[in-house]
C-alpha cells in the first residue's frame, strides 16, 4: 500500500527541501540556486537575479477588501522586494494570471493599472507572462529579474559572529492593517448597511493593501553610505522567521534587542486595542517588506547616520542560539512563527 503524507508534516520549507533534494546545479552560471530570496545567475560580469512569487485568492488576498488596482501593485512589490533583498536592482517582470469567468475585462484592467503603476514607480519593464483560466478564483504569479554586481550581491548566509543586526522602516503595521480589514469585513458581512470605519487606521491599512519595497535603501542610501551588508533578507513572514533564516544559513546565533525593533507609537496603540503585544506583531506579523540585514562592525559608523535604519541586535556564536533581549531585561529564546499557508 502506498503511503500518504500530509504536507503539513513537513511544513513549507521542509517540503521545498524534500522535493528538491535531488536537484543538482549543472551549469557554472547557476551561481545560487534554491534557498535565498532569489536565484543568482552569472553571465559575464553581470549577475542576473531571479525570483518568483504567487498570490492566491482566499489565501494571500481577499477581494472583499483588496481593490484590484492595489492588488496588482502589491503583487509586483512582493517580487521586487526579493530582488532588493539580494542588493540587486529589479529590471523586468513577467506576469502570469489564472482567473475564473467571474472576472470581467474591466476588473482585469484595474489589476493592470496597479501593475503598471508599480512598473513605473520601480522603473521595471513588463516583458511577458501567461494568461489562462481557473475553475475558481484569481491567481497571480510574477517573476522578477534584476541585475547586480558580483561583489555586492548579498545572500542569507553571510552573517558572521560580531556582526550587527539592522532593520529598516517600522514593523508590525501590515499585520495590524489586516486585523482591521478582517474585523470590518465581519461587521460588513453581518450588516451590509454599515460603512467600514477605517478612521485613524489609514497608515496600517495602507501598509497592508499597498506596501512598498525598499528601493530607496538599495538604489540610494546603501550605495551612498558605501558599504555592503554581510547578509540580507526581506521581511515577508515577520522579523523572527527572517532572522531564523539568516542564522540557519549563516550557521550563527543572534541576540535581538526588543528596544531596537522599530514600531511606531500609533501602531503600538492599535496593537494594544486588539489586545496584542506590539512586539509580537513585529516579530510574527509579516508583510512589512522591510529589509533585515547584518553589517560588519567596521561599517557601524556608516550605518549609524543612515535614515530609517535601526540597529536591533548582534550576531553571536551558533552555540548561543537565537534570543530576544526584552525591554524588561529578560533574555529568552526567540520563537519563529511565520505564516503557515497549508491550513484548512
Ligand atoms: P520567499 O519567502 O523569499 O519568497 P520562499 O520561501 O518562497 O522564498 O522560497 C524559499 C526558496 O525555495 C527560494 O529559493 C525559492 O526559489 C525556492 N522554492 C520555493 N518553492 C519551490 C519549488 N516548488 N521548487 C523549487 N524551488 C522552490
Ligand atoms: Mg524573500
Amino acid at each position: 500500500m502506498s503511503k500518504r503524507t500530509d504536507v503539513n508534516e513537513l511544513g513549507e520549507f521542509g517540503l521545498i527541501d524534500h522535493l528538491t533534494q535531488n536537484i543538482n546545479l549543472q551549469h557554472a552560471s547557476s551561481l545560487k540556486g534554491i534557498g535565498d530570496d532569489a536565484a543568482v545567475l552569472e553571465y559575464g560580469n553581470k549577475m542576473l537575479v531571479v525570483s518568483t512569487d504567487t498570490l492566491v485568492e482566499g489565501i494571500h488576498f481577499d477581494l472583499i477588501y483588496s481593490p484590484l488596482k492595489h492588488l496588482g501593485y502589491k503583487a509586483v512589490v512582493v517580487n521586487v522586494s526579493d530582488i532588493y533583498a539580494m542588493n540587486a536592482i529589479p529590471k523586468q517582470i513577467t506576469v502570469s494570471l489564472a482567473f475564473s469567468n467571474r472576472f470581467s475585462v474591466e476588473a482585469l484592467e484595474e489589476l493592470y493599472k496597479g501593475i503598471e503603476a508599480a512598473c513605473n514607480f520601480y522603473n521595471i519593464d513588463l516583458v511577458g507572462g501567461d494568461t489562462t483560466s481557473s475553475q475558481k478564483g484569481l491567481f497571480i504569479s510574477i517573476t522578477a529579474i534584476g541585475e547586480g554586481e558580483k561583489d555586492k550581491i548579498t545572500y542569507r548566509n553571510g552573517a558572521k559572529e560580531g556582526d550587527i543586526l539592522c532593520v529598516t522602516g517600522d514593523l508590525g503595521a501590515a499585520y495590524l492593517g489586516l486585523q482591521i480589514l478582517e474585523r470590518e469585513k465581519q461587521i460588513y458581512l453581518s450588516n451590509p448597511g454599515i460603512q467600514p470605519d477605517l478612521g485613524t487606521n489609514k497608515y496600517v491599512i495602507g501598509r497592508q493593501l499597498k506596501p512598498e519595497a525598499r528601493k530607496d535603501m538599495i538604489e540610494n542610501f546603501i550605495p551612498k553610505a558605501n558599504f555592503t551588508p554581510t547578509s540580507m533578507i526581506d521581511i515577508s513572514d515577520g522579523l523572527a522567521s527572517e532572522l531564523f533564516h539568516i542564522c540557519k544559513q549563516s550557521n550563527v546565533g543572534a541576540i535581538l534587542e526588543e528596544n531596537g525593533v522599530p514600531i511606531r507609537s500609533d501602531v503600538q496603540e492599535i496593537a494594544i486595542n486588539f489586545k496584542l503585544d506590539p512586539i509580537t506583531c513585529a516579530l510574527s506579523g509579516g508583510e512589512d517588506y522591510e529589509l533585515l540585514f547584518t553589517i560588519s562592525p567596521n561599517d557601524l559608523e556608516k550605518v549609524k547616520y543612515m535614515p530609517d535604519v535601526y540597529i536591533c541586535g548582534e550576531i553571536v556564536n551558533v552555540s548561543e542560539g537565537i534570543k530576544l533581549h526584552t525591554k524588561g531585561g529578560n533574555i529568552h529564546p526567540l520563537k519563529a512563527q511565520g505564516w503557515v499557508h497549508f491550513g484548512n
